[in-house]
């Protein structure tokens, strides 16, 4: 979708920015790569004005960016609301209480967080770290591409490892491919676009032997999701004292995407090393902050987010079904389905009819992904696709 390559793209020059402010050897060259990353920036942000008016028509379903309609919860939406009396202040102190409390859920110290406003900065950040010195990143295909293209923009050569049958990561053949020039593993899970889990003692057992030789980024945006009897985060492998980076988002679940709260969990020098390309939380506004504390604490809601999820989840599948077609059964907050028609024909048929969805091409197949919305918005959706199917 246009716009969210823009908001990849904005992010990245953004981290561009930062880096040839940084890495800059002298101060004309700093200035030069300054002037440049601005520059681009500026063109970034028209394109994303000029493409939001012009690409988008008025969406009566709005199913393409993975985003929880059924979010905030009540309790983060009230603190929010409180916290606007303080914010003229910077939030530093708040930015730590959230910190603490997350590393005291997760069992860590404070010095394996970084706290960023929404997880992309700090995925850029470990493009930028992981790319350099002729970096090279293993990853699944398809799979999350913002690390990785980012990574390949600044010249790191990628080993895309296409998924199984199943549509899952092939861990085996990954491992097959790292060299002693692989600097990162990327692993998404769940996976995005498809929706698939890797069980948890699977993914253990990797982690257990390939991080000793390579570290792994394990982005688990959408873990929140997942049934925790069929997979798990890999935190337990940072509390281990393993090389595993996990990132994780307050974007998905937490229904906080345009909010911006995202968080890394790693060991402390790789916290380091990922702190000098990201803001470390100081670009999270005071409001985030406290809603997302109010959000962390409230496991209610988030078990009524999960089941309006699921809800809504069951009648895609019937929709589908009843169509005649197949899908594959999604742990996260969208389905990826094969289709009978060219994807971006049927994407564009579908915004025609005000229904908002992403197109795929893989495994020799053409793919619409569709993120659960409401239930109004998946019968929106089943009344469109009646038309296409
Ligand atoms: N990781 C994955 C797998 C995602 O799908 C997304 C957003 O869609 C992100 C990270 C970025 O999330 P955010 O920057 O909102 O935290």
């Amino acid at each position: 979708m246009s716009s969210q390559i823009n908001r990849r793209e904005w992010l990245k020059s953004s981290a561009l920015l930062t880096a040839g402010l940084t890495l800059g050897t002298t101060g004309l060259q700093t200035v030069a790569a300054k002037n440049k990353a601005v520059e681009r920036l500026r063109q970034l942000n028209y394109t994303l004005e000029s493409k939001l008016a012009i690409d988008l028509p008025p969406l009566r379903a709005r199913l393409f960016a993975n985003e929880n309609p059924f979010g905030p919860s009540p309790k983060a939406k009230k603190a929010i609301i409180d916290a606007i009396a303080m914010s003229y202040q910077y939030p530093f102190l708040a930015m730590r209480d959230l910190q603490k409390m997350i590393a005291d859920k997760e069992g860590v110290s404070m010095e394996q967080i970084l706290m960023g406003a929404g997880s992309s900065e700090l995925l850029l950040s470990a493009a930028i770290i992981y790319a350099a010195k002729g970096g090279h990143i293993v990853t699944a295909d398809p799979s999350y591409m913002d690390l990785i293209e980012t990574a390949a923009e600044l010249g790191a050569s990628i080993e895309k490892v296409p998924l199984d049958v199943t549509y899952t990561h092939d861990l085996g053949a990954m491992e097959k491919k790292i060299t002693a020039k692989t600097s990162l593993v990327y692993i998404c899970n769940p996976n995005n676009p498809t929706g698939t889990i890797l069980p948890a003692d699977k993914l253990r057992a990797f982690c257990e032997t390939v991080s000793k030789k390579v570290p792994i980024f394990i982005d688990e945006a959408y873990i929140d999701y997942a049934d925790p009897a069929k997979t798990a985060s890999m935190i337990e492998c940072v509390r281990k004292g393993q090389n595993v980076i996990i990132a994780r988002t307050f974007s998905k679940l937490h229904a906080f995407a345009g909010l911006r709260v995202g968080y890394v969990i790693a060991q402390p020098e790789v916290i380091k090393l990922l702190g000098k390309y990201a803001s470390g939380g100081s670009d999270m506004s005071a409001t985030s902050i406290q809603g997302a504390m109010a959000s962390y604490q409230d496991a209610e809601y988030m078990i009524y987010a999960k089941t309006q999820n699921t809800t809504s989840k069951e009648f895609l599948y019937q929709t589908l079904k009843a169509e005649g077609y197949e899908y594959v059964p999604s742990h996260t907050n969208f389905v990826i389905f094969p289709l009978k028609m060219q994807a971006t024909k049927f994407r564009d048929e579908m915004m025609k009819r005000g229904v908002g969805v992403r197109s795929w091409e893989f495994a020799g197949k053409q793919w619409c992904r569709i993120s659960i919305g409401t239930l109004d918005d998946m019968k929106i959706f089943a009344s469109a696709f009646k038309e296409l199917s």
